[in-house]
């Protein structure tokens, strides 16, 4: 197959490759090559299954298009101080503008006009007192909220609208490695996912958009074709999930609380990420059976609790430079102690030195929105440093 651009990987920065370059007015001929379904087809069975079933030859709640973020809580944070590495590599002016210009897009397509986190300017600086009091930082962040179903709903737009427009997208395609010649990508070579067919592309132009889930994966292929490349920051930490009586404050002001602290002795990041007010926790299976949480809330469906991410950055320097490997390892720790499924735990127990029961959690005022989570001892799996940096901010946060 030729073409004059191959990109790979239909998660958010593949599509808006493309669509980019759509409206810029370009008539090159595009190809996107996703190694999950379209959309409309991407199915999580745990709906009937109640559990885990470890698809195959992949999770669909991580793969397919619209990326990792498909069954995600679909929330856009509109401020240059939530995300990744953005304002380091082209400026927080440029960042913020991109920002601005991207939630157009996702408007154009759909996205609920409502913005959380603008108003109650009292309640507001409430909470930030309370947290420049417990040493913590409130970013300002408005919040466009999508919703899970939602989200697959605009993202099948934006499908179709690139299909129209003529983009070729071979679903269910995985590339295995980019063609080099003489020093140069002209392409990849791509496998259909039942193993039934390997198509050569040629290309004027490749991109590798393959996010979380590919990032092993481009890695060696730099080290092998000499690339450089540097390994970037990982994030570890849990999902903490409380009523929502007790984050009614916060859910009713900002929805979504992101709040920064660097807690003694180690002086890390330590932040909160993805809240989801009324939601639920819910599992997603990387490669290898890698176990994790995510969590989402629908629009209208809606639980007795909240859930949000505390994480911890984890920067390494010379001479160790796989922080995914070693985020894995520790997930893969997790996963062996809940004989492969998700480990849940009460925060009193880490703090009194005991694993939790099932009986206990049963007892609980928090019933775990995630059912097939197992009762255990997290703090046998995480490292020192991150179990005191996420207890120790937890504890701010409070
Ligand atoms: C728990 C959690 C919650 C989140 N919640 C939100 C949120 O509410 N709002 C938000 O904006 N962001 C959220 N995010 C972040 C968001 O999902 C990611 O930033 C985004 O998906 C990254 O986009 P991407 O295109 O770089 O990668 P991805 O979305 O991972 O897309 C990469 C795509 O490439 C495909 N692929 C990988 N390898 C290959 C290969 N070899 N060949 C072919 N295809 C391949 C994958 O199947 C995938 O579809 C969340 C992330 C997590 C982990």
């Amino acid at each position: 197959m030729k073409t004059d651009v191959v990109i790979v990987g239909a998660g958010p920065a593949g599509i808006f490759t493309a669509i980019e370059m759509l409206r810029k007015g370009s008539k090159k001929k595009i190809v996107i090559v996703e190694k999950g379904k379209s959309v409309e087809n991407r199915r999580c069975p745990k709906n009937k299954t109640n559990k885990c079933v470890d698809c195959k030859p992949y999770c669909h709640i991580t793969t397919g298009f619209s990326g990792a973020g498909a069954f995600s809580d679909g929330k856009l944070s509109l401020s240059f101080e939530v995300g990744g590495d953005l304002p380091e590599l082209i400026g927080a002016e440029k960042a913020q503008e991109t920002i601005e210009y991207t939630d157009k897009i996702y408007l154009e397509f759909g996205a609920d006009e409502k913005i959380e986190g603008l108003d109650r300017n009292d309640e507001v600086k409430e909470i930030r007192k309370r947290a420049i009091r417990a040493g913590l930082k409130l970013v300002d962040c408005p919040i466009r909220h999508i919703g899970t179903e939602k989200a697959q709903a605009l993202y099948l737009a934006i499908e179709k609208y690139l299909q129209e427009n003529g983009v070729g997208i071979l679903f269910e395609y995985e590339c295995n490695a980019p063609i080099v010649q003489d020093g140069v990508c002209k392409g990849v070579t791509v496998t259909k996912s039942d193993g039934s067919q390997t198509l050569e592309i040629f290309a004027k132009h490749t991109v590798i958009a393959t996010g979380r889930r590919g990032a092993g994966w481009l890695e060696s292929v730099c080290e092998r074709y000499g690339v450089e490349h540097t390994a970037g920051v990982v994030d570890i930490g849990v999902r903490v999930e409380v009523r929502n009586e007790i984050m009614e404050t916060v859910n009713k002001t900002l929805y979504e609380s992101k709040l920064i602290g660097y807690p003694l002795p180690f002086k890390n990041k330590v932040r909160t990420f993805c809240q989801n007010p009324g939601g639920f926790v819910s599992q997603e299976n990387y490669d290898d059976r890698l176990a994790v949480v995510n969590g989402h809330s629908f629009k209208d469906l809606k639980t007795e609790n909240t859930n949000v991410s505390i994480l911890c950055s984890h920067h390494f320097s010379y001479p160790f430079n796989q922080p995914i490997a070693y985020a894995k390892k520790i997930g893969e720790l997790a996963n062996m102690l809940g004989a492969g499924q998700i480990l849940v735990q009460r925060y009193g127990d880490i703090l009194s030195g005991k694993r939790t029961w099932q009986d206990e959690l049963s007892r609980s005022n928090v019933r775990p929105t995630l059912k097939d989570a197992v009762a255990g001892d997290i703090t046998s799996a995480l490292p020192y440093r991150t179990m005191v940096n996420i207890i120790n901010f937890m504890q701010a946060v409070d």
